[in-house]
């Protein structure tokens, strides 16, 4: 069994510490085992700040500093008959049931977990070991959480994502392993930018301000269809194609085309008709049509 406390930076149980309290004149700090209790000792694992070793339930030790003061029983308390209440001081703390330790005075400054958003974003510098903002403000937050959501998060077929030049980056290869869709948050004012084969495209949402935004731009990212181009062989897409079906119109979702090059095939299609409509053929030469006069 352990006697030193598991809590890092505490002293409390070394024998350099009794011996150190024996000279002053201190008692020593109650231990208490870990509990074996699964879900309470998942409660303890949690909040104690330690990442090198497990905590053992039964055999490492948490010290009386940690704990709120509302969990210790000191005293014995016996109820008098006029209602008052005897207090006995008790030899040795006994710990309340449910108990969890919260108090972690000596650690390492980036351990200390006051707020759960103030250990990730310390966690944040550690792992990126440069800018992301000294401050705790919205954007940094948001951030930060988001990072942590994206990194955790189960993402759509043949989506990706990572962290890149301070920017959260969520990708998608085709089969071809050519990126072709790919989102953009910028860590500086949260801002989106969503690409489709290198082109910016407009969407309505363009910045932000929780992790339920991401999911739907996810969502509709991935729902773009890529535009196949015209259809037609000797007919290359429009160079104002868009790039990406928009499935909101009916009608493009019958040509399965972009505006652009549905309108290049249009036009390709009744300039066919009206050379065929004036006996004009246009045989192929490689790639170049050669129109001839009969
Ligand atoms: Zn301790
Ligand atoms: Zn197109």
């Amino acid at each position: 069994m352990s006697r030193n406390c598991f809590v890092p930076g505490c002293r409390e149980g070394y024998k350099s510490k009794i011996k150190l309290n024996k000279w002053q004149g201190i008692i020593n700090k109650t231990m208490f085992k870990a509990p074996k209790d699964v879900l309470l000792l998942e409660k303890w694992a949690k909040a104690i700040p330690r990442a090198d070793r497990e905590l053992r339930p039964g055999i490492d030790s948490v010290c009386e500093k940690h704990f709120d003061e509302t969990y210790l029983n000191r005293y014995f308390e016996t109820k008098l008959p006029d209602g008052s209440i005897n207090q006995i001081k008790r030899d040795r703390i006994v710990l309340k049931n449910n108990a969890v330790p919260s108090i972690f005075p000596d650690l390492p400054k980036y351990l200390t977990r006051k707020r759960p958003i103030e250990k990730m974003i310390a966690e944040k510098k550690i792992l990126f070991n440069d800018n992301i903002s000294n401050t705790t403000d919205h954007v940094s937050e948001t951030f930060n959480n988001l990072y942590d959501h994206l990194k955790n998060m189960e993402l759509p077929d043949e989506w990706f994502f990572t962290y890149l030049h301070r920017s959260l980056v969520l990708g998608n290869l085709d089969s071809n392993y050519e990126l072709i869709k790919k989102i953009i948050i910028s860590n500086n004012d949260l801002n989106l930018k969503v690409f489709i084969k290198n082109k910016l495209i407009n969407i309505t949402c363009t910045s932000i301000t929780c992790i339920e935004d991401i999911t739907k731009v996810l969502k509709k990212v991935d729902d773009f269809v890529m535009c196949p181009g015209t259809g037609i062989d000797n007919c290359p897409k429009s160079d104002q194609c868009c790039e990406y079906i928009n499935l909101i119109s009916l009608n493009q979702v019958r040509n399965q085309r972009c505006s652009e090059c549905a309108k290049k095939r249009k036009y390709f299609m009744d300039s066919q008709r009206v050379s065929q409509e004036h006996n004009y053929t246009t045989p192929l030469i490689g790639n170049i049509a050669v129109t001839t006069y009969k």
